[in-house]
This record gives structure tokens, sequence and C-alpha cells, in this order.
């Protein structure tokens, strides 16, 4: 049988392949990897739209500044001058209730003194000091209720609109928050544990400095970073666009990779694919121990951009969020052009709507023109816009959001004993352990150092068999 000829095939080229790649080729340039994409671009769900002198993003608006593994991926991709930040302290939030925006305080002492909740409301959160931990895996709805009171389900609701397009009532507590999860079952109470952590950080000198972090992006939007990090690929050796994955085949020293006109072989093998994508190709592996699902849900959602003259009143912020309890058509819009300055002409400002989500997919059958209607109509209410937006667009993404729902542990514990077994199989990618950007870069830095060491480890064997 030939020998690989790749250390390392990665299959998929957005940040999670680019990123596996980019950290090896950093930190050893004498390695052998290649990544194969589908489509003819970079990036996968990241993708920026420009448009008479409007830009919008189609998929991640941002990342917070808080993450090592990332700000290393924007050193490598080289975009250290085009970042863009908004920081949080300044860039406030606002939540919709009663029909009103009201501004969340950037700090929980602040939070708490706010008057968004009743005063009973707030004493009730102090009961899960006592609490017993709550058994089984239940709902972030539930579990959220259990602990600190039904009035903060609207909160809680507002923050997984906001990161999943999700459904509380459906998202499990265990897979969206298990380091939470973690802090309730070791210390009987999240307060206390959170308690626990800041005496620890403390003691250990370790405490937080710098406050708040702050919105990231790039002057010419998010698919700047996918394009940094391509760009410092040779393409055709280190990457080939247009090449799309059919099947996985497990041989003694590797893995061989079909496509539709060729095979490649690699002794390590990254799927840096969203959960459901990764699923599909692992299924015709024989031998495989089958996952306990063969898909997970996803919420899909599109981005209508809407851009209005200065007469606009556009609250000053990051934008806003409305739980599901208030019924409105939109789960809440971006004030982009306040935080992001040159995404609008100058004596213009954008809007950027979202629309549809896990509990209202329906939403995304609509015409361009009904949504953008709709979305206007929605937030008129909310806010002085005196004209119809002079530019508006929709942006329909590719894919949905990953959607970690009842059973999501299970399935990501079937990933671990799978890779644990395999040694040279490696799963990351969108939803496999959360589904932001810098839970991507942080997986993708895990995979190149697993793949490093063991390499590191091969050396060391073959160097003592030389010498004894
Ligand atoms: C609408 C939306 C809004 C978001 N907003 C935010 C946000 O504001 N902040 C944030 O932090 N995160 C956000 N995210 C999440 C963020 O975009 C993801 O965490 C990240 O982009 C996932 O990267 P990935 O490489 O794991 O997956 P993907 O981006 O999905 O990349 C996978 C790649 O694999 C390729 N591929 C698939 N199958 C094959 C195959 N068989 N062969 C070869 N190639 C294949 C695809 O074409 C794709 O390029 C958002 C996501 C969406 C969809």
């Amino acid at each position: 049988m030939t020998p690989p000829a790749h250390d390392v095939l990665i299959i998929g080229a957005g940040l999670s392949g680019l990123g596996v790649a980019s950290f090896l080729k950093d930190k050893r340039p004498d390695i052998r990897f290649l990544v194969l994409e589908k489509e003819d671009r970079p990036g996968g769900a990241i993708a920026s739209h420009c448009e008479e002198g409007f830009l919008a993003e189609i998929g991640p608006h941002g990342f917070l500044d808080n993450c090592l593994e990332s700000r290393v991926l924007v050193g490598l991709a080289g975009l250290g001058r085009e970042v863009e930040k908004a920081p949080l302290r300044k860039f406030v939030r606002y939540v919709c209730l009663k029909g009103q925006l009201n501004l969340i305080p950037q700090q929980p002492l602040r939070i708490l003194r706010a008057p968004l909740i009743s005063w009973p409301a707030k004493l009730r959160i102090l009961a899960d000091l006592w609490k017993k931990p709550l058994a089984g895996e239940p709902s972030v709805a539930r579990w959220v209720s259990y602990r600190f009171g039904p009035a903060l389900l609207p909160f809680a609701d507002a923050v997984f609109t906001g990161t999943y397009a999700g459904d509380i009532e459906r998202l499990s507590i265990d897979a969206v928050m298990a380091g939470v999860r973690d802090l309730e079952q070791e210390h009987g109470s999240v307060i206390r544990g959170l308690w626990a952590r800041q005496r620890r950080n403390k003691a250990e000198g370790q405490e937080k400095k710098g406050g708040l972090p702050a919105m990231t992006s790039f002057a010419s939007g998010m698919a700047r970073l996918p394009q940094g990090l391509a760009a410092g690929l040779q393409v055709n050796r280190e990457i080939m666009f247009n090449t799309e994955v059919r099947t996985l085949v497990r041989e003694e020293d590797g893995w061989l990779v079909q496509t539709r006109r060729n095979e490649f072989r690699g002794r390590h093998l990254v799927l840096a694919l969203p959960v459901n994508a990764a699923l599909a190709l692992l299924a015709d592996i024989d031998d495989l121990t089958p996952p306990p699902v063969s898909a997970i849900p996803e919420a899909r959602i599109v981005t209508i951009a809407l851009g209005f003259s200065e007469e606009a009143k556009i609250p000053f912020g990051f934008g806003y969020l409305a739980p599901e309890s208030e019924q409105r058509f939109a789960l809440g819009a971006l004030f982009s052009s306040h935080m992001f300055p040159g995404r609008a002409p100058m004596g213009h400002q954008l809007l950027e709507v979202l629309v549809g989500g896990r509990r209202h997919p329906e939403r995304l059958e609509m015409e361009d023109g009904e949504l953008i209607e709709a979305a206007y109509q929605d937030l008129r209410q909310l806010m002085d816009l005196p004209e119809p937006p002079g530019y508006a667009r929709v942006l329909r993404p590719g894919g949905g959001i990953p959607q970690l729902e009842r059973g999501y542990p299970a399935l990501l514990a079937w990933r671990n004993s799978l890779q644990a077994a395999a040694g040279n199989l490696h799963i990351c990618g969108f939803g496999w352990k959360g589904i932001g950007i810098n839970d991507m870069a942080k997986e993708a830095w895990a995979v190149a150092r697993r793949i490093l060491s063991q390499r590191l480890e091969e050396e060391e064997n073959q160097v003592k068999g030389v010498y004894f």
C-alpha cells in the first residue's frame, strides 16, 4: 500500500479547518497538510456583503476579543491593523420588554439594581443558594426557572436567541452552559460556585483585569479573517477549493479520502465541519460505533440589512433582542453602523435585522419584499424611523446554526470516545463544542496541539530506535 502523502488531511475551509491548518503551519512548517474545501471560497458560514457603501454580514457579525486562540489567528492572518473594536462597556445592549427597548446595564450589580424585574423576583434569584442541583438533562428554560425563578426567563431567552437563534424550551443546559452546570454540581449553587472561583482567582493572583471585552470585526467585514488565513496557504499544495469529500476509508496507517475524481491519503484526518456534515461523512465508515443520533436540529435565520438616513433615531448601542414572549416579527437587530461606522456611507446608518430561528422557520419562506416590509414595520414600533429604508437587502446564509438540544451531551461523549479510540481522527467544527468563533478557535488549537504532540512522540521514538 502507498504510504500517506500527507501528514494531515483537513476537510473544510471554514474558520475551524483554516484554524487547524494555520496553527500547524505556524508551529511546524515541515508538516505536510492539505485542506479540502467543497466551495470555491474559504470561510464557510463567515461571509460579508458589500453593496452601495453598506457592509453587512451574512453570517457572524463579530467575536469577543477575550480569547487568546482567536487573537493568535488574527495575528497569523496578518490582520492586526485591520481589526475594528466596539467595547461592550460603551456599546450597550437592549432587550425588548412589553413592546419597549430596555437598556441592560453592563455590570451584574447594576443589572440587579435596574427596574427590569420586581424586588420579589430579585430576591428569588438568591434561592439558588439553597436549591439542590437539578437532576437529569433539563432544558435551559426549566433550569433557569428552577434555580433563579421564572422572571429571568425573558432574559435567558434573549441571550439564547442572540447566540443560537434557539428555543430555550429545547436547548439543553448541560450542552450550552456545561461550565455553569459544573459549578452547580460541585458547589450546590451557581452563586456559591462563582464566589468560590472568584476567591480562588484572587488567591492565585489571577483576578480579571481590564473589564469588559470588545466586539471585534474587520474594516472590510468578517470575511476578511478566513480570507487572510487562506492567503497564508498555497493553493493546490496546502488548500484545494471546489473539492468535495464524499467518502472516508480507514486504512492501516491512516485515512483514504475520496472526492469525485481523486483520492488523498493522510496519517491524520481532521473533520472541521458542522456537526451534521461530519455525521453524514462518518456514517459510511465501516466498523464505526454508530452515533446516538444521525443528525441534530439546526436553526436558520435571515439577515435583513436596512439602510436609513440620519433622520432615523436609532438608539445608541450594540443592538437589541426580543424574547419569544414579546411575539415580535424580528428576533432582534444590530445597530451595525454605531459599532462600526464604516458600515454605511456618509449620512446613512445601517441596521441588520435577524428573522427566523428555531421557533419561526416559516418566516424564511417569505419573499424578500415581504420580509423587508415586515421587518421595517416591526422596528418602527420600537424606534423612530420616519421613512422607509433607502437601502434594503435580504441575506440568506447557506446553512443553519446547530442546536445543542436534549441528547446532545451523549453525542459529544460519542465524538470524544471515537477520537480517543482512533488517535488519528480529529473532529472539530461548528456545533461540536460550542457554536461561536472563539469556540472554533479553541477547538482548532486543541486539535493542532494533539496532532503536534503525537508527532513529537513519534519522532522521539524514531530517535530512540536509531541510538539504542
Ligand atoms: C447566521 C450565523 C450567524 C452567526 N453569528 C455569529 C456571531 O455573531 N459570532 C460568533 O462568534 N459566531 C457566529 N456564528 C457562528 C460562526 O459562524 C461559526 O462558529 C463558524 O463560522 C464555524 O466555522 P466552521 O469552520 O466550524 O464551520 P463552517 O463555517 O460551516 O465551515 C465548514 C466548511 O466545510 C465545507 N464543507 C462541508 N462539507 C464538506 C465536504 N464534504 N468536503 C469539503 N468541504 C466541505 C463547507 O463548504 C465550509 O466551508 C454565526 C453563524 C451563523 C450561521
